[in-house]
Parts: structure tokens; C-alpha cells; sequence
């Protein structure tokens, strides 16, 4: 990554683990890990505010839980999704408002899975986003990224730039330039799937959301300013060559973060 921008780890457990006594189980090893982790970090002189910035996003019954265990650890909890609506007769629906003032810090929208299989469009998720972003504070994590047929169509530059202004519709740029929106490029074809892109093709396509976020708001402050996640079956592995990328800022890892041990290597790569 460039060095004005902060790398950023996160964790998307999705619809994991099953129950509640796994994720408490999980929740204490991240725990443990990230506090040594921290004191050896420290023992580098390293101060707190120059390491990535860390985020799990557990399943919502999870997230007190949470809160409370990774408490001191330096790990943010965020949540997976949430609705536009913010109190009323939505039977099942959560509210951004619910989320931040339960301790939520980040909240993930428009992940690939939301928009195939639960019909999220731009359109719907701009609408949450927007109410996300009248909360002070909180930070969105919006997810894009083409399928593969679109890729093997040469889709991809058209694919990311309808769904940035689609879902970035209305937005100011403020919210961008703040940090109060990161980016989360996530090529369909390669989540769960072991298929990692390549760094190159990751490197690629950040280029590419950079140069339509530059243009739909006529800044290249705004384009150099975003943190961009990739993610898409990132390993401890694979994460060395991804972070030596110019616009490659973090990663958002699903199956991985599920082991707190391959999570913990993650971020340390992003040291
Ligand atoms: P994966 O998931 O790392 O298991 O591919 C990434 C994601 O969907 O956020």
C-alpha cells in the first residue's frame, strides 16, 4: 500500500461458526493473540495507531460477545449487513443506529453474497449506506467486485464503475476523504473458491476503482485517499504479494479468519 493510507484487516465470518460456545472459543485465541501480538509490537516501539487497523465481522447474536472479549485487543467488531429502515414495523430487520449504539464500529455492506443470493441491488445498498453515514463515526465497509462471466466478458471496468456510482449515488466526498467509507474489492470469482487473483489482477483492478472514483467526483484527492481491501480466499500466504501492491491497502478475509492463528498471521504480514 501507499504510505498515507493505514492498512486494514478484517475478518468476515459469515454464517459462522454454528454455535455460540465456537465463537466464544474463537473470540478468546484472537484475543490472546492480538494482545501478545500488541506487546510485541510495542517491544518494536511500535505505536498502536501506525498498526493496520483490525475488524471482525461476527454473526449479529455474536457480537456482544465480542465486544467484550476482544475488549483491549485492538480488534474493532463490525456487522455483516443492516437495513435502511431505522425503527418501526420491519419484523427481522437491524438498524445502523441499533448496531453503533450496541458498540459496533464498521459495518459491511453490499458483500457479493447480500447482492446474489438476498437481491441487494446499488440502488439498495446506496440507501443503507447513506444511513449508515448520518451516524457519526461508524465506517462502512462496501463491498464490489465483478462475476466471472463478466470478467471473461472484459466487463470488469464497467461492472465496478456502475456499482461505485450506484452505490456511491448522492455521496459526498467527504464521507471518502474522511476514511468513513473503505472499499472492499472482492472479484466473485475468487471468494470461497481458493482462486486468489493475482496481485497483478488486484493491483489492476484497484487502479481501475481508483481512476472512476476520480472521476465521478472530479478528485484525485479522493481516488488516492480511499483504502481499498482485497479479498477473495486470501491466505497467510498469498498476503505477502498482495500487500507488496502500490494500491492494495488490506484484505478482507472470509474462510481464513475462521482460524485465529491463520487470521493473526494475516494481519501480521500487514505490519
Ligand atoms: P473468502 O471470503 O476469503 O473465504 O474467499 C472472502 C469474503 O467473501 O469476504
Amino acid at each position: 500500500p501507499a504510505l498515507h493510507r493505514r492498512p486494514i484487516v478484517a475478518g468476515n465470518w459469515k454464517l459462522n461458526p454454528s454455535t455460540r460456545g465456537e465463537a466464544i472459543t474463537l473470540l478468546k485465541l484472537l484475543a490472546a493473540n492480538f494482545i501478545n501480538h500488541r506487546n510485541d509490537n510495542n517491544n518494536y516501539g511500535l505505536a498502536s495507531s501506525t498498526l493496520p487497523e483490525v475488524v471482525i465481522f461476527p454473526p449479529l447474536p455474536y457480537l456482544s460477545d465480542a465486544i467484550q472479549i476482544l475488549a483491549g485487543s485492538g480488534i474493532q467488531v463490525g456487522a455483516q449487513t443492516a437495513g435502511p429502515n431505522e425503527k418501526g414495523a420491519y419484523t427481522g430487520e437491524i438498524a445502523p443506529s441499533m448496531l453503533v449504539s450496541s458498540g459496533v464500529s464498521h459495518i459491511l455492506l453490499g458483500h457479493s453474497e447480500r447482492r446474489t443470493l438476498f437481491g441487494e441491488t446499488n440502488e439498495y445498498i446506496n440507501m443503507v449506506l447513506r444511513k449508515c453515514l448520518d451516524i457519526p463515526s461508524v465506517k462502512v465497509i462496501l463491498c464490489i467486485g465483478e462475476s466471472l462471466s463478466e470478467y471473461e466478458n472484459g466487463l470488469l471496468e464497467t461492472v465496478i464503475d456502475e456499482q461505485l456510482r450506484g452505490c456511491l449515488a448522492n455521496v459526498d466526498a467527504k464521507y471518502l476523504l474522511s476514511d468513513r467509507i473503505i472499499l472492499a474489492y472482492e472479484p466473485v470469482w475468487a471468494i470461497g473458491t481458493g482462486l486468489t487473483a493475482t496481485p497483478s489482477q488486484a493491483q489492476y483492478a484497484h487502479e481501475v476503482i481508483r481512476a472512476s472514483l476520480a472521476k465521478y467526483y472530479g478528485s484525485e484527492e479522493v481516488a488516492s485517499a480511499v483504502r481499498i481491501q482485497y479479498g477473495g480466499s486470501v491466505t497467510p500466504e498469498s498476503m505477502e504479494a498482495l500487500m507488496s501492491e502500490r494500491d492494495v491497502d488490506g484484505a478482507l478475509v472470509g474462510g481464513a479468519s475462521l482460524n485465529a492463528d491463520s487470521f493473526t498471521r494475516i494481519f501480521d504480514v500487514a505490519v
